[in-house]
């Protein structure tokens, strides 16, 4: 307000200082996770699967918390991944009663690791560091309370609160981050810190995670430039493009991703960017890269990270529901993305 009042504009007086940018809101819960007369409209109406809607107040034993952030103002190219927590919890043919046997183990993971769903955060379109802030607490809340939080995003800016909050709690951890792009952005296009080309950058530079905890998995296309690629070298960063892929298959990348993560630290965090697979097999993203796995390769590898390793917080972002193709496919395999890894970390838990 006060630049209005410089720039020689009228402003009302009843408004006229530079600190009123919001009122006290009380951050981004909402008491009853699923109020669709509070929330945005753009949230979620129903829980996960069906499975029990639990505020941040309120985690009682949950081993496993599912939370939405409905959050786009990150994306530099197309956005619309503010519907995609809305999409993934939704996009489900089965019956929303919280029960999902897996057909090759029988294991319900939902049950046996007492899943439940906390709802989508209120996140203000447009202010990015409130939204940042907002997540990063709500992520912090769940992982302080012993369990394991996923993130439905989302654009990729969410990671830098995400992963930031859970090695709060859990110390020295392992990033494992499936993209076509490696997110390691000193700042977006328009010289902003935070967006969606950024957050591993972020998570580095502020020691959140070391530069050699990095195991980036499917990268390819024509960004980030020479420059970038150089200073992800130095940092350490493990990267595996998708000609490693291609040449020597995804069981061996995946052994090596599997042998270098679980080397010292102390836990891993997965980051699933879903442009990591091929357009064709998931078009609903903000910045598609042609040439990418297959999605029978992601759900394989998700589950079986999360059997063979320590998964204290996941993140599946970037599914931008209004350039979903026909079939909503995207939001079906972000859908069976989660499942995955809870069967992973369920069979972790029985075996
Ligand atoms: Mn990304
Ligand atoms: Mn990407």
């Amino acid at each position: 307000m006060s630049r209005l009042l410089v720039a020689g504009l009228d402003g009302s007086s009843g408004v006229a200082t530079d600190t009123l940018t919001s009122v006290d809101f009380g951050g981004g819960q909402l008491s009853d996770p699923f109020d669709a007369s509070k929330a945005h409209a753009f949230a979620s109406r129903g829980s996960y699967a069906g499975v029990p809607a639990r505020n941040l107040d309120d985690l009682g034993d949950a081993g496993v918390v599912i939370i939405g952030a409905p959050f786009d103002w990150g994306a530099t190219y197309r956005a619309g991944a503010r519907f995609g927590p809305k999409a993934i919890r939704d996009t489900d043919y089965l019956g929303f009663d919280g029960y999902r046997p897996h057909l090759p183990t029988g294991i319900d993971a939902l049950g046996v690791l007492k899943v439940v769903d906390a709802g989508d955060l209120l996140l203000p379109p447009g202010y990015i560091d409130e939204s940042i802030d907002r997540i990063g607490d709500a992520v912090e809340t769940i992982a302080r309370h012993g369990a394991v939080p996923i993130i439905l995003g989302g654009d990729h800016a969410i990671t830098w609160p995400n992963a930031r909050a859970v090695a709060a709690v859990h110390g020295d951890i392992a990033l494992i981050h499936f993209d076509a792009h490696a997110d390691t952005g000193n700042t977006t296009p328009t010289g902003m810190l935070v967006g969606h080309g950024t957050p591993m950058r972020r998570l580095i530079e502020s020691g959140a995670v070391s530069g050699h905890r990095f195991v980036q998995i499917g990268l390819r296309g024509y960004w980030p430039g020479p420059e970038t690629v150089a200073w992800m070298e130095e940092q350490g960063m493990r990267t595996y493009p998708m000609s490693d892929i291609v040449e020597r298959g995804m069981r061996a990348v995946v052994d090596d991703a599997v042998a270098y993560a679980a080397e010292g630290a102390d836990a891993v965090f997965l980051s699933v960017d879903i442009d990591v697979v091929d357009p064709g097999m998931a078009p609903g993203t903000g910045t598609p890269e042609p040439g990418g796995i297959t999605s029978r390769e992601l759900l394989d590898t998700l589950r079986r990270l999360s059997r063979e390793l320590d998964v204290v917080g996941a993140d599946i972002v970037e599914v931008s529901p209004p350039y979903d193709g026909p079939g909503e496919i995207t939001a079906f395999l972000a859908n069976r993305c989660v499942l995955e890894i809870l069967n992973g970390m369920a069979e972790r838990k029985l075996l």
